[in-house]
């Protein structure tokens, strides 16, 4: 198939992204947000639900570095606590130094 008839098939508003994987002018975070999407058929919501960010395909090379995963903050441990550090508790981590 070329990519002429591949791009067809790919919704119009992610046509460019898909096209720029080929030409080799996407990032490597693009061309994975590309294959991801493809992966979904193009449908990345399905009844609200983000598809991709809720991948259970944990045994894809790409699982932990697909898009649109809830950014998570850093947990730092300063004091054996288990418990995560809040906003809070990272300032008076970093004045306690
Ligand atoms: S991480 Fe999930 S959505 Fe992305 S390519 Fe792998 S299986 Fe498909």
């Amino acid at each position: 198939m070329s990519l002429e008839a591949l791009v067809a098939r790919v919704p119009a508003k992610y046509r460019k992204l898909y096209t720029r994987t080929f030409e080799g002018a996407a990032s490597p975070l693009q061309a994975i947000r590309a294959k991801c999407l493809e992966c979904v058929a193009w449908h990345r919501h399905d009844g609200g639900d983000d598809r991709v960010a809720g991948c259970a395909a944990r045994g894809c090379p790409l699982w932990s570095l697909r898009p649109f995963q809830a950014r998570q903050v850093p947990q730092r441990a300063t004091s054996g606590a288990d418990t995560p550090l809040d906003g809070k508790s990272l300032v008076a981590s970093r004045d306690a130094r």
